[in-house]
C-alpha cells in the first residue's frame, strides 16, 4: 500500500473551523492521520510548505460533452441554448467527439482542483456514444458520477427508435459497470418533464431505482416550473434525486424535496446569464437545506469552482442587501460568509451526491481527495487568512497539487499522465467538425415539437 505524507501545508479541513498547519498521512486511497508534525516512517514525503491544503471541490452539475463547443453560448439565453446546442450542435456529435469533449472537460476540472464531477450526460445519441462517455470517465482519473441521459436529441437517422430502447441501452451499460471497482459510477439523468410522457419519466426513475443508481434532473425552470410537484404527485420523489436549478420551484416544493431527503444544486453563472432567475441558495438555507454548486457548461464560461463560489457568494450578499437598500438604509453587516461559500463547493456537494461519508472534507478514514494551492503569487503577497484567500483571492492556476483517491494527478502545477498535445489536436478536430453544418441539422421529431409546445407563448423578445 502506498503511504504518502503531505507535509507542512496550512490545512482547511471543512470538517470544523480548525484551520492551521498540519500534515496529512495518506495510506492507499484513504486519509490515515491528520496532525501537527506527524512522525511517520517509510512514507513518500510531499512537501506542501507554503500551500493551502483543502478537500477537492465537488461539482454537482456539469455537461462535459459541451467542452467541444467551448464558448459558443457566451451571449445566449436559455432559449437560444436549447435551440442551438441541445437541438443543434448535439445532432453533430460523433462518439469520438463525446469522448474527447468529456475527457478534456474532466481534465480541466481536475486541473483547477475539482476532484468529483457529476456529469449530466444527455448526448447519448447511440450505444457507441454511451460507450465513449464511459471510456472518457475511465480515462480521466477523476471521481465521476456519469449520469446516463435519456434525452432524445433530434436526429434525421436516430439510433434509438423509442424511449424504451434508450432504457435498454442504459441497462446494458449498467450491467457492464456493475461490480466494477474504480472511482467512476453510473447514474441517471432524467429528461425534462415536458419533453417526455409521465410514463417515460416513471420508466427512467424506476430503471435507476432497480439498479440503485443516483438520479439527477433539471428542475423548476420557467418551461417546467412545477416539476417537483409533478414528481411528488406521482409518488416519485426520493433521497436519491439531485434537483438542479429550481429557480421557479415554490417553497412548498422545496420542502417536499427536503422532506424526501433529496438535494438541490445551484449553477449561479448560467442561471444569472441565461434568464433563469436568481440562484436560490438563500431560500435553501432558510429551509435548513445545504445548497451545492455546479459549473454546468463550458460552452459558455470557465470550468473552475473558484468563479462559481464567488458568483454564488456575492449575488446572495447582494440579494440580502437589496431590501435594506430599498428602504433607504445601509446594511451594518453582510452574509453569507466565505466559509459558507467554501462549504457550498465542498461538503455540501458531497452531501448532495450522498457521499459525505467519503468526500467533501478532510477527516481520518475518508477518501484522500486533496488539493493544494501554491501561495507564491502576487495575489498572496501578503497572504489573506486561509478561507478568504481560497474563496476570494485564488486563481485556478494556483492549484499546484491534486490527489484523487490517494493518487497524485497533479504535482508542481503540472497535470500528470495525459498527453495534452494529442488531446488538443483531437479536440480542435472535434471543434471544427461540430462547427460544420451536417445533414442531421434539419431533423424535426418529437423533441422539437415538445419543446415548442412547452415554451408556447412564454418566450418573448425583451425590449432593449
Ligand atoms: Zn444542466
Amino acid at each position: 500500500m502506498t503511504r504518502r505524507l503531505l507535509k507542512g501545508g496550512l490545512v482547511v479541513t471543512m470538517a470544523g473551523d480548525d484551520d492551521g498547519p498540519a500534515d496529512i498521512l495518506v495510506e492507499g486511497d484513504r486519509i490515515a492521520a491528520i496532525g501537527r508534525d506527524l512522525d511517520v516512517a517509510e512514507a513518500e514525503v510531499v512537501d506542501l510548505a507554503g500551500h493551502l491544503v483543502l478537500p477537492g471541490f465537488v461539482d454537482t452539475h456539469r455537461h462535459c460533452w459541451q467542452t467541444g463547443i467551448r464558448g459558443v453560448a457566451a451571449d445566449w439565453s436559455l432559449h437560444e441554448y436549447v435551440r442551438h446546442i441541445r437541438m443543434g450542435y448535439a445532432r453533430r456529435y460523433r462518439p469520438r467527439d463525446v469522448h474527447v469533449s468529456i475527457l478534456v472537460g474532466l481534465l480541466e476540472a481536475l486541473d483547477s482542483g475539482v476532484t468529483t464531477v457529476a456529469d449530466f450526460c444527455h448526448i447519448i445519441n447511440s450505444p457507441a456514444h454511451a460507450d465513449a462517455a464511459v471510456a472518457a470517465m475511465a480515462d480521466a482519473g477523476i471521481r465521476t458520477q456519469l449520469y446516463y441521459g435519456f434525452y432524445d436529441v433530434p436526429l434525421a437517422r436516430p439510433a434509438f427508435a423509442a424511449h424504451a430502447d434508450r432504457v435498454r441501452d442504459a441497462e446494458r451499460v449498467a450491467g457492464r459497470l456493475a461490480g466494477q471497482a474504480g472511482i467512476g459510477r453510473l447514474g441517471v439523468a432524467l429528461t425534462e418533464a415536458k419533453l417526455v410522457t409521465p410514463a417515460e419519466t416513471r420508466a427512467e426513475i424506476e430503471f435507476a431505482r432497480a439498479h440503485g443508481l443516483p438520479i439527477t434532473a433539471h428542475m423548476g425552470t420557467l418551461s417546467t416550473p412545477d416539476g417537483v410537484a409533478q414528481l411528488g404527485r406521482a409518488g416519485l420523489l426520493g433521497p436519491d434525486i439531485l434537483h438542479v436549478h429550481c429557480n421557479f420551484t415554490s417553497d412548498e416544493e422545496l420542502v417536499q424535496i427536503r422532506d424526501s431527503g433529496g438535494a438541490v444544486c445551484c449553477t449561479p453563472e448560467t442561471e444569472l446569464q441565461m434568464g433563469m432567475g436568481f440562484p436560490i441558495l438563500d431560500r435553501l438555507l432558510r429551509l435548513g437545506m445545504a445548497p451545492a454548486l455546479g459549473i454546468d457548461i463550458v460552452s459558455d464560461y470557465a470550468g473552475d469552482m473558484f468563479t462559481q463560489m464567488r458568483m454564488a457568494l456575492q449575488v446572495e450578499r447582494a440579494l440580502r442587501n437589496e431590501p435594506v437598500l430599498r428602504a433607504g438604509k445601509m446594511p451594518a453587516t453582510i452574509s453569507p460568509g466565505v466559509r459558507d461559500a467554501l462549504a457550498f463547493a465542498t461538503i455540501n456537494g458531497a452531501r448532495a451526491l450522498r457521499r459525505a461519508h467519503e468526500i467533501g472534507s478532510l477527516a481520518v478514514g475518508k477518501q484522500a481527495d486533496i488539493i493544494a494551492i501554491a501561495t507564491d503569487g502576487l495575489n498572496f503577497m501578503p497572504p489573506a487568512a486561509p478561507v478568504p484567500a481560497i474563496v476570494l483571492q485564488t486563481r485556478p492556476g494556483d492549484v499546484a497539487f491534486v490527489m484523487v483517491a490517494g493518487s497524485v494527478v497533479k504535482r508542481d502545477g503540472r497535470l500528470l499522465g495525459h498527453d495534452l498535445a494529442r488531446l488538443r489536436a483531437e479536440i480542435l478536430a472535434t471543434q471544427a467538425h461540430l462547427a460544420t453544418p451536417s445533414d442531421e441539422d434539419a431533423a424535426g421529431g418529437a423533441t422539437v415539437q415538445a419543446y415548442a409546445a412547452a415554451i408556447g407563448e412564454i418566450v418573448v423578445d425583451k425590449a432593449g
